[in-house]
């Protein structure tokens, strides 16, 4: 693995923040310039990726690389540039008869130099979408990747030595890490755990530099008894197995209406057979990344089966590091399969009464980054997008709202801060520059000057009434 050091870290940000205070201003052509080279290199590059996915993850399904990691990175470069002029514009304000005959305005402008810390489960898409749209508002970038896929990280350092003067790689362990962290960036986007999310606010607090965190959690999928039970199976399952679960929006576990409990496991179990293995799904599987995590999760499963859970596991031919789906019923609160974040193909089943009574139990938990809501009823789907606190909602469908380019992005609380994707991503990576532009104003400063007695009660008179 390569290991960038302390000091060719301080220098390579240096330099970039030099040529940032060179052009600090960027121009609409140049940035879109700049994209397009993005999105051609990523397209050339595209069977290269998948390769080295494929070697990084052990075996990794061609459908994941290409589809949730590839994909959601060029629609992301086509949905900014189709909007970047309109974001970059100038914005107007009015200025209040107060200060007349004054202009207000807001002037969008780049931050400076953004960083970017990546994870290893959509290891292209999570440095490439944070980088693209830091890059589209005009910054420089510094992306710090997953030490856990150097094959994809060489990669990505060939995509960007068309624009190297823009974007640099970095890559190294939670040393290297902890170093990038305490950058002076401008901006700093984490993606990963909500413990290394703690130690990287804390070390940008040094700098003052503004965070945006990208975290996990336990999501939940809550379904009623009114839901489609078929399409909830579906949906569920494609969530659950997709990346075979290792996503931070994937749905960490099930909280069904007893009244329909049985129905939905048993349409789960019946579609795993006749739509998943019958298409050969287990063998195209995505394996779990690496040994310490495929342990991790044997862990939680004995740990479950050992405290009184019911355990159903798919039929699989055991190959590697592939996880076959789990299914686990009886559970209870001291079980790590209800306490962490699951990221694998595991799913923790409780039976609830009520709507009501899955709210209270989601929110004995942290916030999810993610909540999932199967019913037919508006009532239900009001109530819950207005009262339950998440960072994204769901309704009758799992993880596909990440991928809807229009939609902001991030979580609340435990599951994150601050958002990005889309507008609200340029937002996050740009300065909101208030100007107030005057004519000739001195007659109102001279009257400030020399008469503020005097003014005081005809302003208290037009502006301090109750
Ligand atoms: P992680 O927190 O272990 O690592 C993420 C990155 O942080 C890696 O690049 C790592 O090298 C770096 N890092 C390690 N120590 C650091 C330190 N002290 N300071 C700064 N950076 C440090 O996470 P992971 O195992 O790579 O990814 C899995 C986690 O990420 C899950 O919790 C998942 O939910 C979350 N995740 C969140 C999102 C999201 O968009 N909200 C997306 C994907 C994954």
């Amino acid at each position: 693995m390569i290991e960038d050091s302390k000091s060719a870290l301080i220098a390579t940000h240096t330099r970039l923040k030099n040529e940032f205070n060179q052009s600090p201003y960027p121009s609409l052509d140049e940035r879109k310039r700049r994209l397009a080279v993005v999105k051609s290199q990523l397209l050339t590059l595209r069977d290269e990726f998948v390769a080295a996915a494929n070697e990084d993850f052990g075996s990794r399904s061609e459908f994941d690389t290409l589809i949730a990691d590839i994909m959601p990175s060029v629609t992301a470069i086509e949905y900014i540039e189709r909007h970047l002029s309109k974001w970059m514009r100038k914005q107007k304000r009015a200025a209040g008869m107060t200060w007349l005959p004054s202009k207000a305005s807001v002037e969008v402008v780049p931050k400076g130099v953004v960083g970017v810390i990546a994870p290893w489960n959509y290891p292209i898409q999570l440095a490439l979408v944070p980088a693209i749209t830091a890059l589209a508002a005009g910054n420089k970038v510094m992306i710090k990747l997953s030490e856990f896929t150097p094959q994809v990280n060489q990669i990505m350092r060939r995509l960007f030595t068309e624009v190297e003067g823009q974007v640099q790689i970095v890559e190294g362990g939670p040393e290297v890490a902890a170093t990038f962290t305490e950058l002076p960036f401008d901006h700093l986007i984490f993606t990963g755990s909500t413990a290394v999310g703690k130690k990287v606010m804390a070390a940008a607090a040094k700098n003052l530099t503004p965070v945006t965190l990208e975290l996990g959690g336990k999501s939940p999928v809550l379904v009623l008894e009114d839901a489609n039970i078929d399409a909830a199976a579906t949906s569920i399952l494609m969530g659950k197995l997709s990346n075979s679960g290792q996503i931070c929006v994937a749905p960490d576990y099930l909280l069904v209406d007893n009244k329909v409990k049985d129905k939905l496991l048993g349409a789960m179990k019946q579609q795993y057979a006749s739509l998943y293995q019958a298409s050969n799904g287990f063998a195209k599987q995505t394996s779990i990344i690496n040994q310490a995590q495929f342990d991790r999760l044997q862990g939680v499963i004995a740990d479950a089966e050992q405290k009184g859970a019911t355990i159903w596991r798919a039929e699989s031919t055991s190959q590697g590091r592939k996880l076959p789906l789990h299914i686990i019923t009886e559970v209870s609160d001291d079980m790590q399969v209800m306490q962490e974040e699951l990221f694998g193909p595991i799913l923790p089943v409780v039976g609830v009464d009520s709507l009501d009574d899955a709210i209270t139990q989601i929110r004995t938990r942290s916030t999810p980054l993610a909540s999932y809501l199967f019913t037919a009823s508006q009532d239900s789907i009001d109530y819950v997008s207005k009262n339950l606190a998440t960072g994204t909602l769901g309704i009758n469908e799992t993880i596909v709202q990440v991928a809807v380019e229009s939609l902001p992005f991030g979580g609340l609380g435990y599951s994150g801060m601050g958002q990005y994707h889309g507008e609200e991503g340029f937002y996050t990576f740009s300065h909101k520059k208030s100007i107030l532009q005057s004519g000739n104003s001195q007659w109102r400063n001279k009257l400030l000057l020399t008469h503020s007695k005097w003014l005081t009660k005809p302003l208290q008179w037009l502006f301090l009434r109750g």
